[in-house]
C-alpha cells in the first residue's frame, strides 16, 4: 500500500531543541517497520518556518509573508537534515521534494511529480515533501501543508492519507475550550455538515487547523481510499493505525 503521512509544524519542534529529535526518532522507527511490512511511505512535513522561528527564538509568528519565507529557507535545512540523520540509522535515505500548488495544478508538472516520486520510491528512499515556501505562499497563509498532502496523495493514488497533528483527532467541540468534547472515531465525509463540529484556531507555529484538514479530505477521498487525523505524539500511532486499532479519526467517503 502507498501511504502518505503528513506531519504538522507543532510536532517537529520542542521547547529545548530546534527540531524535536525524539519525535523524529519515533516517526523514523515506525516508518522503518512500515516499510519492512512492504508498504511505500511518502512524508509531507511542515515545520520549516517553525524551525526558522526557533533558530531566532521567535515566540510569535511574524505577519509578513517575506519574513516567513526567509525563516522557512533557513529552517528547511535543519528539518531535512534531522530526518536524514534519523532515517539513516535504519539504512534509509530522505529525498527532499519542494512543491508549489501551481506545480500540482499544471498537467505536465504533475506528471513529472508523479514520475519523480515513483523513482524515489523505487530507490527505496523516503520522499519528504514540503511546500516550496520561497515561491509559493498558499500553505503559509492557510494550510500547514494539509491541502498539499491531500492533493499529492490524490495525484499519486495513495490508498491511505494520515494527517498527524497535536490533537487526538476530530472532536465534536473544541477540546481546548470544552471539557465535554468527544472524539469522533469515524466520520462519513458526507455526514460532516450534520455533525455540527466546532473548530478551534490553528496553532502559532503552523497555519492549519481542522478546517484545512477537512478540505484536504474533500479533495482526496473517493470510495477506494481512507484518511486518518491522529495525534503524532501518541506512541506508535502509525503502527496502531495500520493494525486497525481504534485511534484517531478515520474519514471515509462510502456513499
Ligand atoms: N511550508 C510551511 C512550513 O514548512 C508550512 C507551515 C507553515 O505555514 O508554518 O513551515
Amino acid at each position: 500500500m502507498k501511504i502518505v503521512i503528513k506531519i504538522g509544524s507543532s510536532l517537529v519542534t520542542s521547547d529545548s531543541e530546534i527540531v524535536d529529535l525524539s519525535f523524529l526518532k519515533t516517526i523514523s522507527d515506525q516508518i522503518n517497520k512500515i516499510k519492512d511490512a512492504g508498504h511505500e511511505v511518502i512524508l509531507v512535513s511542515s515545520g520549516a518556518i517553525a524551525c526558522g522561528m526557533k533558530t531566532w527564538n521567535l515566540n510569535n509568528r511574524p505577519k509578513e509573508i517575506e519574513k516567513l519565507q526567509a525563516l522557512s529557507a533557513v529552517g528547511q535545512i535543519g528539518l531535512i537534515n534531522a530526518y536524514q540523520d534519523e532515517l539513516k540509522k535504519h539504512g534509509l535515505f530522505a529525498a527532499q521534494v519542494l512543491l508549489s500548488h501551481e506545480d500540482l495544478k499544471d498537467p505536465i508538472r504533475s506528471v513529472n511529480i508523479k514520475k519523480s516520486i515513483k523513482n524515489i520510491l523505487s530507490l527505496g528512499a523516503i520522499p519528504i515533501i514540503n511546500e516550496n515556501d520561497s515561491v509559493s505562499t498558499e500553505e503559509i497563509e492557510f494550510g500547514d501543508n494539509d491541502q498539499l498532502s491531500g492533493d499529492l496523495a490524490k495525484l499519486i493514488c495513495s490508498e491511505l492519507l494520515i494527517i498527524l497533528t497535536d490533537q487526538d483527532g476530530v472532536f465534536d467541540k473544541n477540546p481546548a475550550t470544552n471539557q465535554n468534547a468527544k472524539l469522533l472515531n469515524e466520520i462519513e465525509f458526507l455526514d460532516l455538515d450534520s455533525l455540527e463540529i466546532e473548530f478551534g484556531n490553528p496553532g502559532e507555529y503552523g497555519r492549519g487547523g481542522m478546517k484545512t484538514k477537512l478540505l484536504a479530505a474533500e479533495n482526496y477521498l473517493n470510495s477506494e481510499n481512507r484518511m486518518f487525523i491522529a495525534n503524532g505524539k501518541s506512541k506508535n500511532i502509525l503502527l496502531d493505525i495500520l493494525s486497525e486499532k481504534r485511534v484517531g479519526t478515520i474519514i471515509r467517503l462510502t456513499n
